[in-house]
């Protein structure tokens, strides 16, 4: 009898041990549940527009970080990923899809943090050095590439136009259609990709002429516009609707966001 009942507590003890492997292997993040404490402090000190919204929409923010950390993981590549880098990465994941409560980045599995800068084929220290980010291609499929130093300076340069991981963000977004040509069919009705297929070439022609403060780097391909235009969006949505105003309402209805007055409204 003895025996029997000791039999049954080891069987069991090994099944809860091997659901507690199993389930360890199949969670991606490091962060599940819950978001970690100090985290909305972060976000309150670090990323305006967080900051700038309502109590429940912070709420929903935050929620949105803890999936995102869920479904993604990331790796710092000869560095240790810190907590603020955490909090930025994720911050630039949500910011772009806030209105799109179900979204999720399917083409994203990881991203690679590095310390600073690198060249195309990774290497950190050669001639070369002057990616800030990208989006994996071939081997590097659902991989996403990050400097560090360019992700911090993003959120801490408050004048800037630019924000590197948002502008890989909106790559993504873009390429959830299939095509990486600037047209987030994804985001826009039929009505919706005409207009602004018009309005792209518009601004593009203005930056061509010399008439645009829009970042030059945008004159690439109309994919690189598209993320450039991105970043000046979430970054300086103030700035952004004094200068271009029919643009500014064009991006308001790509990401399905009111940010007139540089707030979520
Ligand atoms: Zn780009």
């Amino acid at each position: 009898m003895l025996i029997t009942v000791l039999q049954i507590l080891v069987v069991l003890i090994f099944l809860v041990l091997l659901i507690t492997i199993v389930f360890k292997i199949t969670r991606k993040g490091r962060f599940v549940d819950p978001l970690p404490d100090h985290f909305p402090d972060l976000l309150e000190e670090h990323v305006d527009f967080y900051r700038n919204l309502s109590i429940e929409d912070k709420k929903n923010f935050e929620e949105r970080l803890r999936q995102f950390y869920h479904d993604v993981r990331i790796t710092g590549i000869k560095t240790e990923v810190e907590d603020l880098d955490q909090v930025l990465i994720g911050a630039a994941a949500v910011i772009p899809v806030f209105a799109f409560r179900e979204w999720e980045y399917v083409n994203l599995q990881e991203i690679l943090l590095y310390p600073g800068a690198f060249s195309r084929d990774f290497d950190l220290t050669g001639y070369h050095r002057n990616i800030t980010g990208m989006v994996g291609t071939g081997p590097l499929q659902n991989e996403m590439l990050l400097s560090r130093q360019a992700l911090r300076q993003g959120f801490s340069d408050r004048e800037s136009k630019s924000n590197a991981a948002i502008h890989e963000f909106a790559h993504l977004i873009d390429k959830t259609d299939g095509a990486l040509d600037g047209v987030p069919e994804v985001l826009l009705q039929e009505q919706g990709v005409e207009d602004w297929k018009k309005w792209m070439q518009i601004t593009l022609q203005s930056m061509r002429n010399g008439e645009s403060d829009i970042d030059l780097y945008g004159l690439t391909n109309t994919a690189e516009f598209f993320a450039v235009v991105s970043e000046y969006f979430f970054k300086r949505p103030d700035l952004f609707s004094q200068k271009h105003p029919e643009l500014f309402s064009m991006m308001e209805r790509i990401y399905f966001l009111k940010l007139q007055g540089g707030h979520l409204n």
